[in-house]
């Protein structure tokens, strides 16, 4: 490993000042993924600066009754925090589907939308990986690509997000919100990742040096009635192959509003809005659900070895869309 240095910073602006001064400085959070990707080369930092002791570790309920959740908040805290479990349920199954409890208890908020994708050709720098190496070429095209995306990729990369907090995240339009060096800003968790294109290196719009302070999730009522579901090769400590976030309000057995996020499908956590459109206004069953399933996945674009995704993720989306609506009937 390469040698790097630590600093422990004391105050937001003071990690942000870190980072200006060193280009090729890291933040750290739980370290759970960067420190990995650090043994293995794939990340080689001059420094890395410690964010765990910031005041970024609280969740709290903002004026409009949304919630503010600090980018230092651990994996295990937010999934554990009552207003999220009561208001966000499907967050909390979400934070809780990912990794084990010895992973949560260290990683943080923001640390988990920034982890890097799993495709083995990304983490082993012996082989071609435009994400990892612009230019080198994509190995997963025409390698092994069973778990990567049917959605949104390009011929540059195939890769898949692997966060399962993102998917929930962005079923309840969570906004991010940073500090930089030229201020403040926010980023709506639909715009915070780029699209691929032929760029895959370039993942998110955030300024350089950028330092998450959080997310921000507005008032959702419809988020009370949630659930994350998140198909895996083995029932734990796996990652997803397949993930369905889904919210349900559902009047007079027709669907009055609708949230659908799919995951492990796509670069980013995927936003299913040709399903929503479908199901509002639609009767709440089975026949609506899989028509809405069947308008988001009519984009998809399978590999040979990944087709098996596209009836994953309309079984998934169905089950879970039943599910919720005959709790509602209840
Ligand atoms: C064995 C294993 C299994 C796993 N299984 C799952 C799973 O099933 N589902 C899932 O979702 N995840 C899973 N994970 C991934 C895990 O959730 C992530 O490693 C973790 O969330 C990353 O958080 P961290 O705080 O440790 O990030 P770090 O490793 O500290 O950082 C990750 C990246 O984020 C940057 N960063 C960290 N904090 C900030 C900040 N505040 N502002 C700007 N940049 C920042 C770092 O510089 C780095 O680039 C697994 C990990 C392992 C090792
Ligand atoms: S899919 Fe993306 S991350 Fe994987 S080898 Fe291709 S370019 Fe690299």
């Amino acid at each position: 490993m390469k040698e790097f240095g630590y600093r422990r910073a004391d105050d937001v602006s003071g990690a942000v000042a870190l980072l200006a001064a060193e280009p090729e400085a890291r933040y750290l959070g739980g370290g759970t993924n960067l420190v990995d990707l650090m043994k293995t080369g794939v990340e080689r930092p001059a420094l890395l600066v410690d964010v765990r002791e910031l005041p970024l570790d609280r969740v709290e309920t903002t004026p409009d009754g949304g919630l503010r959740i600090g980018a230092t908040v651990t994996n295990s805290d937010l999934a554990a925090h009552p207003e999220v479990r009561r208001r966000y349920p499907a967050l909390t199954q979400a934070v809780l589907a990912g990794a084990s409890g010895q992973l949560r208890n260290m990683a943080t908020v923001g640390g988990n939308l920034l982890q890097r994708t799993r495709c083995g050709y990304f983490t082993d720098v012996t082989r071609p990986c435009n994400k990892r190496e612009p230019g080198s070429g994509c190995s997963a095209i025409e390698g092994e690509h069973h778990n990567h995306a049917v959605l949104g990729a390009s011929d540059h990369c195939v890769a898949v997000h692997p966060s399962d907090m993102g998917v929930a995240l962005t079923a309840f339009d969570a906004v991010v919100t940073y500090e930089s060096a030229d201020g403040p800003g926010e980023l709506p968790l639909s715009d915070f990742y780029l699209p691929v294109g032929d760029t895959p290196h370039r993942e998110t719009a955030l300024p350089p040096g950028a330092l998450i302070t959080g997310v921000t999730l507005p008032p959702a009522p419809v988020a009370a009635r949630s659930r994350y579901r998140k198909v895996r090769e083995r029932a734990s400590y796996a990652f997803a192959i397949g993930s369905v976030a889904a919210a349900l309000d559902v009047r007079d057995g027709v669907v009055h509003e609708a949230r659908l996020a799919f995951g492990a499908v796509a670069s980013r956590p995927w936003r299913a809005r040709a399903a929503e459109r479908a199901l509002t206004g639609a009767p709440a069953d089975a026949a609506a659900f899989a028509a809405a399933a069947d308008a988001e996945l009519a984009a998809a674009r399978p590999l040979p070895h990944n087709g098996y995704k596209v009836p994953l993720m309309r079984n998934l989306a169905v089950a879970v869309l039943t599910e919720l609506a005959e709790e509602t009937a209840r």
